[in-house]
């Protein structure tokens, strides 16, 4: 058969890296069969199978690290949990097999999870396809799985958390597909190994291809490439790897420049289990905890004890560290179902963050009480996202001090916190003086760039419009730290922009001291905080050269 020519396919990037090797199908289909017996006997093999799959699972935790253990643990929590079994045990009383009644419930959860608006839902429904066929196998079902050729670049619908697990990833390699999720497990496994991922591929015809590509920096697969696409791929790589390496060394180092200025370097953190793996002496803090994935459970919305068990969990990983926790940003790209307004136009100028938390000032409340028993349990700060307005301010203040007063009249243990603003309204980058209430600033560069440059976020057509290096934004930027000085209030930065190291030399020019990124980013936001020589920039006149603009 003649090579195919080399074609690009453009999705999602869910972990960084570049890899280069074969392409192996993923896709695996797992025979059914009839009921072989009887309903007792079937509701017994189910339960076996279901004990065995636990077993199996059990076993895969053995020498993981504690977020990959966490995902494990998950998925048993789910197969130990009777939502799955009851109704499959029902199926086989009515007279199906176990492995059919088990496939029917499996499939409808996940149907529904793969059809759910939340993002972190749709992602949800590559673990149960992973439990579906773990159970059926040990229905005996067979079904055979892709060979792990080492160095590989795993394609297929989706991958399941525990197939990722199995592979071993120590000669490269990569993972790339139709579906999937950068908020999926699988995702977050492949960022934390440093393997390649790349998501929503869309329906493509993969088949007659056998080499690839793959770039989890753009995002894009290049299938059968050509020479002259090998070899520039390989100084990418070769660039990108070597870059790593050199972060490495950074990152459990102080942030500092070149000329010996010290720069406070924080984390940014979306789910708890991410602090597991990681040592706080790393980071000088936690600038930003986003605390909607906790409302995404399947029990409604948090109580004041989870909410409170969390906040202290994560306070007291940081010890003395100072933790900035988020109120609710809900809204815009982040809904949550019987909580965010539906059918906006323009969910990104809508009843989001903090509008949408005074909007409901019964769930707000909740939140507020479990920040200020949390705040008894380390250095809490409490920040207020998609501020507009001082009145907004001045009303979340009043409310958290009604609580506090609440809380003092139950006997209940709490503190005050400082309670500042996230800078990425333009109305507030623009007018900072009017925000001398806030204890402090920390500048939202995601949205404050889409809404300076009119470029959404979420929409790719429009991704190289919505660049922080605008000048627009970094003037914003600039006067905003300039403002917040004169009044004497804390200044940060904790959009993604922090961990770009191209943009680090801008962001420390504007005046920002202070930086919050992702764990991942630690190193490389390090090494670039390193590169750059603040004196001498000040000297020779790259200072300010954008506040100009
Ligand atoms: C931001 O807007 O820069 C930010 C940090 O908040 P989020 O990305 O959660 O909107
Ligand atoms: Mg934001």
């Amino acid at each position: 058969m003649p090579e195919p020519a080399p074609c690009s396919v453009q999705g999602r990037p869910a972990a960084p890296g570049l890899a280069q090797g074969p392409l192996v199908l993923l896709d695996e289909t797992v025979a059914v069969s009839g009921p072989a017996a009887g309903p007792d006997e079937e509701a017994t093999r189910l339960t076996r199978a279901i004990g065995a799959a636990v077993e199996d699972l059990t076993r895969l935790m053995t020498g993981l690290d504690a977020e990959s253990a966490g995902i494990v643990e998950f998925q048993i929590a789910m197969l130990e949990d009777e939502a799955l079994s009851a109704p499959a045990l029902a199926g086989i009383a009515e007279g199906q097999g176990a492995a059919r009644a088990w496939q029917a419930v499996l499939d409808e959860q996940i149907a529904d999870y793969a059809a759910a608006d939340d993002e972190y839902f749709r992602a949800r429904a590559s673990d149960l396809t992973d439990l579906r066929d773990r159970v059926l196998r040990n229905l005996g079902g067979g079904g055979a799985t892709a060979a792990a050729v080492a160095g590989a670049i795993l394609t297929g619908t989706d991958v399941t958390p525990t197939r990722f697990l199995e592979m071993d990833w120590s000669d490269g390699g990569g993972v790339a597909l139709r579906k999937g999720s950068p908020t999926s497990h699988v995702a977050m496994l492949a960022r934390a190994r440093g393997v390649p991922m790349v998501v929503g591929l869309g329906d493509i015809d993969l088949s007659a291809h056998r080499e690839a590509l793959l770039d989890g920096e753009s995002g894009a697969l290049i299938l059968s490439p050509d020479a002259e696409e090998r070899r520039r791929f390989a100084e990418q790589q070769a660039a990108f790897d070597a870059a790593r390496r050199a972060a490495e060394p950074f990152r459990d180092k102080p942030g500092l420049t070149r000329d010996g200025q010290r720069i406070a370097v924080l984390i940014n953190v979306a789910d708890p289990v991410e602090l597991e793996a990681l040592d706080p002496a790393l980071c000088d803090g936690i600038g930003l905890v986003r605390t909607e994935l906790l409302f995404h459970g399947d029990d409604g919305l948090p109580d004041e004890e989870r909410q409170y068990a969390v906040y202290r969990r994560i306070l007291e990983w940081a010890g003395e560290r100072p933790v900035t926790i988020r109120t609710l940003d809900a809204g815009g790209d982040k809904p949550i179902a019987g909580l965010t307004a539906e059918g906006e136009s323009n969910p990104f100028l809508g009843l989001r963050g903090l509008r949408l938390s005074l909007a409901r000032p019964e769930v707000f409340r909740v939140q507020l009480r479990a920040l200020a028993r949390a705040a008894c349990h380390g250095q809490l700060k409490v920040m207020l996202p998609m501020v507009t307005r001082p009145e907004e301010l001045q009303a979340a203040r009043r409310l958290f001090q009604e609580v506090l007063e609440e809380l003092r009249a139950e006997g209940v243990d709490c503190t005050a916190a400082p309670l500042g603003i996230m800078v990425e309204v333009p109305a507030v980058a623009i007018t900072p003086e009017l925000f001398a209430g806030a204890d402090f600033f920390s500048i939202g560069s995601n949205d404050l760039t889409q809404y300076v440059t009119a470029a959404g976020r979420d929409i790719a057509a429009v991704a190289e419009l919505g660049d922080t290096a605008n000048p627009a934004v970094l003037k914003l930027i600039r006067s905003c730290v300039e403002g917040a000085r004169a009044l004497g209030i804390e200044v940060s930065l904790c959009g993604d922009a922090g961990g770009e190291p191209a943009l680090i030399p801008d962001l420390l020019d504007c005046g920002l001291r202070s930086l919050s990124v992702a764990p991942a980013a630690l190193g490389r936001t390090k090494a670039a905080i390193a590169e750059v020589d603040l004196a001498g920039r000040a000297e020779n006149g790259s200072e300010g050269r954008h506040g100009q603009a």
